[in-house]
């Protein structure tokens, strides 16, 4: 399997080296040169088995040439052993035709989980290999880098720091940074905001020696790896449902884009997936873009669902790379607008396209609050702010096949909304409860480059 760059300047790429390299060289992002289609047969054989064997035979195309069969399962068995139930990914009715996937059973709680700890295993395998080691920087506003430390720690072949802004993040998001005691893992709490550790993490990646001399990589959604590990719950729940002998529905609560872009992966696989349903809090761009055809941002208003706050949505290039017939050109020259003027107008034939492809809704934060409050008085479900917001959306677009809403977080992990829109504060799992009582490590760093690589420098050497 070759991957291709939506920008059309960069050479092709195999799997593993597309998932080492992150961002292609002409700013533009990996997508498969054709996707592999599973006929119906296969789907049909999915109904039933494990997670794990689902993902095995709904990844493997995509893989060719990276890894042997054997290698592949183990890595992806080690994936996700970790996780706190059976199914991986349980399925949980709300209505007559509406179902919640839940998608927060991993070690940090949040549906991040699949594809991080997918992409620690397939670094640590190809490293390994190779003989080499990288050193993984990430910023973050909490839920990506704890994820991210989850995944990567104490993997031989990687050094993972993570920037997060000191004193802005939640109690239970520090924690899952500051106390794993690996010593691979490294929280660094930046004397400055979110924003500042992500121009850093920039600077860090456009200083050319550093970036050499530590082989930085990167695990950003916009990772290939990353967004193929995220087809596989598709799969697992569409198949639960009937599929392929019935087509489903499924609505996604959206930021980046990367999770319901696994969705029309999976849909391009042959999976019958009705209709591909964008739900968005009130940053509505992408409601927005398809209502009206022209990409607009506008500043960030923040949202009691905070991984949905965004006003660059990096994963809709790969969508915008289909839906322009696959003309890196075309895609090259909208993203340069962006980049200049904050805004761009998507061609006619282009929306037509994405219109065909994809419904939208959005939930202002007191509808998302309602939703919270009244699926626990009909259902008894706790549900999280994102996953809310989806459900909300979702209830707008019933329809006769089943309804598949995507629960992209644990309710615990939003304990202060939850409780305000519905009286309850949600616990800890039990096997997450004695978080509160691990010895916490950090390392507090000044908002400067310098400090930063000196400090990266000294750790991965000592
Ligand atoms: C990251 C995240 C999202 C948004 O997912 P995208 O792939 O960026 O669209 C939604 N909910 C939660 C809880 C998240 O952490």
């Amino acid at each position: 399997m070759r991957y291709i760059s939506t920008r059309g300047k960069a050479p092709e790429l195999s799997f593993e080296e597309a998932m080492l390299t992150g961002l292609a060289r002409d700013g533009g992002l990996y997508v498969p040169a054709t996707v592999p289609v599973m006929s119906r047969g296969d789907i049909a054989a999915l109904a039933g088995l494990p997670y794990e064997e689902i993902a095995f035979r709904v990844m493997r195309p995509f893989v060719e040439g990276s890894f042997t069969d054997q290698e592949f399962a183990d890595i992806i068995a080690r994936a996700y052993d970790g996780f706190g139930h059976d199914a991986r990914a349980p399925l949980v009715q709300l209505g007559p035709n509406h179902f919640l996937l839940e998608l927060f059973h991993g070690p940090t709680l949040a549906f991040k989980d699949f594809a991080m700890q997918l992409i620690g295993q397939l670094f640590q395998s190809a490293l390994a290999k190779r003989g080499e080691r990288v050193t993984i920087v990430g910023a973050t506003s909490g839920d990506t880098g704890s994820a991210a430390i989850e995944a990567f720690r104490g993997l031989e072949a990687v050094d993972v720091f993570i920037m997060y802004p000191h004193g802005r993040v939640s109690d239970v998001q520090r924690r899952q940074m500051t106390t794993p005691d690996e010593s691979n893992v490294h929280a660094l709490a930046v004397h400055g905001d979110f924003d500042d550790c992500q121009a850093r993490l920039k600077d860090m990646f456009n200083d050319f020696e550093f970036r050499d001399r530590v082989n930085l990589a990167g695990v950003n959604s916009i990772n290939w790896g990353r967004v193929l590990a995220q087809v596989v719950y598709y799969f697992s729940a569409a198949t639960a449902l009937g599929a392929p002998h019935r087509s489903v529905s499924f609505t996604v609560p959206t930021g980046n884009f990367g999770d319901i872009f696994a969705g029309y992966i999976a849909r391009q696989m042959g999976l019958p997936i009705d209709r591909l349903v964008i739900a968005t809090n009130q940053n509505d761009i992408l409601h927005r873009t398809l209502q009206t055809g022209a990409y607009s941002t506008r500043g960030v208003t923040p949202s009691i669902s905070p991984s949905m706050d965004i006003q660059v949505s990096s994963n809709f290039e790969r969508v915008l790379f289909d839906a322009y017939g696959r003309d890196g050109n075309a895609v090259a020259q909208v993203m340069d607008e962006l980049k200049n003027s904050g805004e761009f107008t998507i061609s006619q034939g282009a929306i037509n396209m994405l219109r065909e492809t994809f419904q939208s809704g959005r939930a202002s934060e007191q509808e998302t609050m309602a939703t919270i409050k009244d699926m626990l008085a009909r259902t008894g479900e706790v549900l999280c702010p994102h996953s809310a917001v989806a459900v909300k959306v979702a209830e707008e677009h019933l329809g006769d096949e089943p309804m598949i809403t995507l629960a992209t977080a644990h309710p615990a992990k939003f304990p202060a909304a939850v409780e305000e829109a519905c009286g309850i504060h949600p616990p800890l799992p039990a096997r997450m409860g004695d978080l509160f009582a691990r010895k916490e490590r950090f390392t507090e760093v000044d908002n400067h480059l310098a400090a930063l690589t000196k400090l990266i420098s000294d750790r991965i050497s000592s």
